[in-house]
Parts: structure tokens; C-alpha cells; sequence
């Protein structure tokens, strides 16, 4: 069809040398280089962010589906990190869905530090990832992150929270913003392996044997001292004092996100220990 207009119009103006293919509009390559990683499409770089909180999720779909799901209209994400993520010039390619400065709807119902309804104040990052499926035994599978899709986790990570200028502990998971509906990113995914590369909030571990002392890691722990720890960090938590379902969420979650090799929900000596040297560390 193309060819057929350039013919009619070569013939009618008899002019020479009538290109057969429209350019394409010229990818402005800068746009999309963020320095360690690249985005998949123009978007502008945002110097001065306005965001307070970073939020991570896994999409529980494949990548096609999760596609299909973040641009779909119903929820939508700033960033998608594929199950592997292609490389170009050396440095993975993260999918840009919606622009930082605007708002994405990824959090929903949610709670953190005294904020609310997360969507307009948080940059949302989804990962593709299985998250659990329950087994016929009885027991509930988890899905282990790609080191490919954390290779690129780490630097987009660095990048957001640098221009927004993100608190660690205001890099959270879904789970820690709904406690009482969500559980991604879930207990596989990597929170120490980035916090050694600066990301997150991790405790010390010298912290956590001072505030644990001596004490039986499973040692028993008064409920509402624990729920007021939770409250302090920045958890939305009930203070009943009680062992109650809420509370085990929360307890789950910060355990999740901090203790994964045990996340019964039940808080114990070792969980109070490590909420202490969180809170003391980052003076909250
Ligand atoms: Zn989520």
C-alpha cells in the first residue's frame, strides 16, 4: 500500500528517490538509560521525585498474563520486572508502565507509618513470580525469585529510592502495607541479599543479640509489647494485648519480610529482638 502511494506519487510529481518505508519515530536512547539498567520505552526521568514509600509485589500470573493485568485498566504498576528480563547493551530492561509522578494502582487498601491508601504516594514495583501454590500434602510452595530479575531489581531499586529520596524502612512489601489481605512479595523474596547491597531496612545483627539477651530465640514474649514494637516500626496493628488473628497477620508479615525461615505468625523473643534493633537503628 505504501509502495503503491509512493508510485502514484512519483508518477504524479515525478519526483525521485521516494522512500518506501515511514521512519520510525526516533527512540530517544538517553530516555531510557538509567545508568545500570534501561527502560523498555521513553519515559521522563524524574530528577525530584515526590514519592515516599517503594513498594514491592509479585504478580502471581506469567508474564503475558501479568502484562495483560497491569495495563488492562482494573490495577496498574510503575514498573514490571519480567520473569527474565532481556539485556541490551549489557544491562537489563525493566518495563515502564506508568510514569513516577504519576499514580499507579498497586497498593489498594493500605497502611504504613501513619499514611493511607499508599497508590498516590508510593512507586509500585511488580515482579513476575509464581508466589505459592498448595500442594495436595498439605504444605504451601513458594516460587524462588530469577538472580536475573534481582540483578535488575537492584539497581532500579537504588536509582528510585535515590530521587525520591526513600527511607529504608519505607521500602516495604505489599504484605507489610495489607497485612490482613496480602502476603507478596512473600518469604522468598531476597530482603537480606539487597539490604547488603544498601536497599531496605536490615537490622544489625550485633543489635539483634544485644536485644535478644540471652534469652531462647522461641521464648515466649508479652503480646502487647510486641504489638506496640510492630506499631512503632510502622505496622497497622491492633493493641489489644491478645494473640488475636489481626495480630498474627501483622506478626507474620514483619516476620516474612525479616525472618523468613520462620514466619508462624506467633512472636517470640527473637522477632521482638529484631524489631528493637530496627527501631534503634533507624531511630523511628
Ligand atoms: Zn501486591
Amino acid at each position: 500500500m505504501k509502495k503503491l502511494l509512493c508510485l502514484v506519487l512519483v508518477s504524479a510529481l515525478f519526483i525521485a528517490g521516494c522512500k518506501t518505508t515511514i521512519d520510525p519515530v526516533p527512540i530517544d536512547l538517553q530516555a531510557r538509560d538509567r545508568g545500570n539498567y534501561l527502560t523498555d520505552r521513553p519515559q521522563p526521568k524524574i530528577s525530584k521525585g515526590n514519592k515516599r514509600f517503594l513498594v514491592l509485589h509479585y504478580t502471581a500470573l506469567n508474564d503475558e498474563k501479568s502484562l495483560r493485568v497491569l495495563t488492562g485498566g482494573e490495577v496498574s504498576v510503575h514498573y514490571l520486572v519480567p520473569s527474565i528480563p532481556r539485556k541490551e547493551r549489557g544491562r537489563p530492561v525493566v518495563i515502564h508502565l506508568v510514569p513516577e509522578n504519576q499514580e499507579a494502582w498497586h497498593a489498594g487498601v493500605s497502611f504504613w507509618r501513619g499514611a493511607e491508601k499508599l497508590n498516590q504516594s508510593s512507586v509500585g514495583i511488580e515482579i513476575v513470580n509464581t508466589g505459592y501454590t498448595d500442594e495436595a500434602d498439605g504444605t504451601r510452595k513458594w516460587y524462588k525469585y530469577n538472580d536475573a530479575q534481582i540483578e535488575l531489581l537492584i539497581p532500579l531499586i537504588k536509582d528510585i529510592v535515590k530521587r525520591h529520596n526513600i527511607s529504608p524502612y519505607n521500602v516495604v512489601g505489599h504484605s507489610d502495607i495489607a497485612t490482613q489481605r496480602k502476603v507478596d512479595p512473600g518469604p522468598l523474596f531476597p530482603w537480606a541479599k539487597l539490604a547488603q547491597h544498601g536497599i531496605g531496612a536490615w537490622p544489625n545483627t550485633s543489635d539483634v543479640k544485644k536485644y535478644l539477651n540471652g534469652r531462647y530465640m522461641k521464648m515466649p514474649v508479652d503480646v502487647l509489647s510486641v504489638q506496640k514494637l510492630l506499631k512503632q516500626y510502622g505496622y497497622q496493628v491492633p493493641l489489644s494485648g491478645e494473640l488475636d488473628s489481626e495480630t498474627k497477620n501483622v506478626v507474620k508479615a514483619f516476620q516474612m519480610h525479616f525472618r523468613p525461615r520462620d514466619f508462624s505468625g506467633v512472636p517470640d523473643a527473637e522477632t521482638e529482638a529484631i524489631l528493637r534493633a530496627l527501631i534503634s537503628k533507624y531511630k523511628l
